[in-house]
């Protein structure tokens, strides 16, 4: 098929409004995780719409060596919610240029290549950030990739200290591992992540394109367990859905980042749609709703397919129900007979990563429709 070089789901959507997405005969479908966290306030959303047309009828593009109102407003907000004294701002394109950004600013402060990763971590699809992805799925016929990177098996403390020297540039982990099947790090681990790195002067980078923004319960993942890394990435719905990356890095990294740059950083609408989808979740409270939301969608999972399936994993609205088997083919029932849109990833776990406006209702409607396809998940 000419001009399809990835694969297309039988599903023609046409139109989406909040956590519901249209297909072209008008059949409504809850988007809990086709918009791969890409869309945290909804499709359509009205405010981020209004600070889009309102950039557009000013100004589409200039290039970044000149200031512009909107991107120094993202910096401004990016820096004001990130945690702890993160306050010099990267911008790109999307998450696997935000990472690359990352490994390209701990090699250049610290004089080192070696970058330590972790077994099931994902970072993005560019040769760098690829390099630091554990799959060999995506590898596959791509090397040879950047070297230094070794991984280690996640949330074992034990193994990242044997891993860590003082050769190493960077330690990039995510807090919650998304495509790695939903699983999230002890504190104790990031804990121990932030005190190797510092004690070798390594960089610690924790990836938040999934699991951030407001998804856990808090605005960033690592929020959880008090740790403040050295860099923090953020993409996917950061701008509600237009294309964006954010590589936000402390001082010590900001004044040696060495040249590094693009195009299209902080493009001005991309800037006014994230400026505006960062104050909604932080002004709305949404990290609280997701929290409590994502709470009662575990629940009811939990208690309704008890022993049907071996766990359910997560925090908030970033959702991981770990099967025995079948994952694939119950997400495929969901999509066309429950109408419900979620992401497996492998063959045991199905992911809901709804928008954070989702209501318990549609919660429920979730969990309902899992439960539907339940017989799938019994092989
Ligand atoms: C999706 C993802 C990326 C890559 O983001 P792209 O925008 O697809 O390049 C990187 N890290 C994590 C944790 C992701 O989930």
């Amino acid at each position: 098929m000419p001009g399809f070089v990835f694969s297309e789901k039988p599903i023609r959507l046409v139109r989406g409004d909040g956590p519901y997405l249209y297909d072209d005969a008008e059949n409504e479908y809850v988007d809990a995780g086709a918009s791969y966290a890409c869309v945290p306030l909804g499709h359509r959303h009205p405010g981020v719409r209004a600070a889009i047309d309102d950039q557009l009828d000013r100004l589409t593009y200039v290039q970044g060596s000149y200031p512009v109102a909107a991107r120094t407003a993202l910096y401004d907000l990016l820096a004001d919610v990130a945690p702890g004294d993160l306050d010099y701002v990267w911008l790109c394109n999307s998450g696997t240029e935000a990472n690359e950004a990352a490994i390209k600013f701990a090699r250049h402060a610290t004089g080192r290549s070696e970058v330590v990763a972790a077994i099931r971590g994902f970072h993005g699809r560019t040769m760098g950030a690829l390099a630091a992805t554990w799959s060999q799925e995506y590898k596959q016929g791509f090397e040879p990739l950047v070297g230094g990177v070794s991984f280690v098996p996640y949330d074992d403390t034990a193994a990242l200290t044997d891993a860590v020297t003082d050769e190493t540039a960077a330690v990039i982990l995510e807090p919650i591992q998304g495509e790695g099947g939903v699983n999230p790090a002890s504190p104790e681990y990031l804990q121990a992540a932030r005190d190797l790195a510092t004690d070798v002067g390594a960089a610690l980078i924790l990836d938040e394109v999934q699991c951030g923004l407001g998804r856990t319960g808090r605005m960033w993942a690592c929020e959880e367990s008090g740790v403040v890394p050295d860099v923090l990435t953020s993409a996917k719905g950061l701008a509600n859905g237009l294309p964006i990356g954010a590589t936000v890095v402390r001082e010590w990294i900001a004044e040696n980042p060495g040249s590094h740059g693009g195009t299209f950083s902080g493009g001005p609408v991309v800037c006014a749609a994230a400026a505006e989808t960062l104050r909604t979740i932080r002004d709305e409270e949404l990290p609280a709703h997701a929290a409590s939301v994502g709470q009662h969608l575990r629940d009811r999972l939990e208690t309704d397919l008890g022993d049907v399936i071996r766990e359910v994993r997560g925090r908030g609205l970033l959702v991981g129900v770990e099967v025995k088997t079948g994952a694939t083919a119950a997400a495929r029932d969901l999509a066309l007979d429950q109408r419900v849109l979620v992401i497996p990833t492998g063959r045991t776990v199905l992911r809901y990563l709804p928008p954070l406006i989702l209501s318990t209702d549609d919660a429920d409607r979730l969990a309902d429709a899992t439960v539907a396809v339940a017989d799938r998940l019994t092989l």
